[in-house]
């Protein structure tokens, strides 16, 4: 029986790769400056992976990464840093184009509140002096439900208040059984996409050797968080092979 359901999975998963979920326009993303805005270093790989490796195969987008904190909860804030730096490499990303930000308010922490003002102000800075107007964040629920994931929603809402043609996507969360039984949300995406044409995301589905590039990133880049459970994430999470976006503003 446990083959049955293994093939099934192996099928569906197969049909994933060759079936295009999306009904909004992937190329809507395709600015010539894209940011990309989160807490933590490693926050890129494992949650915004597959659009970083899309967006990275077209030469004529430059990718921002503004990572909001040094991840420094453990005390490796310096070795998280150069992971990131690490990291990026793997989807063509220059260290001239990443910005980890040192702010006192703005602390790695489950407990740490960030005000959307303060990184309103940093991703607006960011934003105006390297020309950018499409931004990528987490969304409301932040994926893990993380704080500082959430925070990043708000501040970037918030710097598109002082940035009247700022575009904002924001990463789609799901639920725990959508997030780690990737190859059955991807049954129900090929009904609906059969059933229905119209959908207001876009999805962005990793090819087989875009998914190695992400986990190397996740892997070779980011060693310090490579404790036994995130081998769990990288096999099993969506994340690492799908993203969904949501346009919050245009
Ligand atoms: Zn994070």
């Amino acid at each position: 029986m446990i083959w049955f359901w293994l093939t099934l999975a192996v099928i569906i998963v197969g049909i994933a790769t060759v079936v295009d979920f999306s009904t909004e326009s992937k190329s809507e993303l395709l600015k010539e400056r894209v940011l990309f805005i989160f807490a933590h270093p490693d926050d890129e790989s494992m949650f915004f992976g597959p659009t970083l490796e899309y967006l990275s195969k077209h030469r004529n987008v430059q990718v921002h990464l503004l990572c909001l904190s040094n991840g420094n909860a453990d005390g490796l804030g310096n070795l998280r840093q150069t992971e990131l730096v690490n990291a990026a490499s793997q989807f063509q990303i220059p260290k001239s184009n990443i910005k980890i930000l040192s702010d006192k308010r703005l602390r790695d922490g489950m407990y740490e509140r960030w005000d959307p003002i303060v990184i309103g102000k940093h991703v607006y800075d960011y934003m105006i002096d390297k020309n950018i107007r499409l931004a990528i964040t987490f969304d409301k629920d932040g994926i893990s439900g993380h704080p500082n994931h959430k925070a990043c929603f708000y501040g970037a809402l918030n710097a598109s208040k002082m940035i009247v043609d700022m575009q904002l996507f924001t990463l789609k969360s799901v639920g725990f059984l959508k997030k780690y039984l990737y190859w059955l949300d991807c049954c129900r995406m090929v009904i609906a996409k059969l059933l229905f044409s119209k959908q207001k995301y876009i999805t962005i589905e990793a090819q087989r050797q875009s998914i190695r590039t992400i986990r190397n990133a996740m892997i070779e880049g980011h060693r310090s968080q490579m404790v036994w459970f995130r081998y769990g994430w990288i096999y099993l999470s969506r994340y690492m092979f799908l993203n969904t976006l949501e346009q919050v503003l245009s």
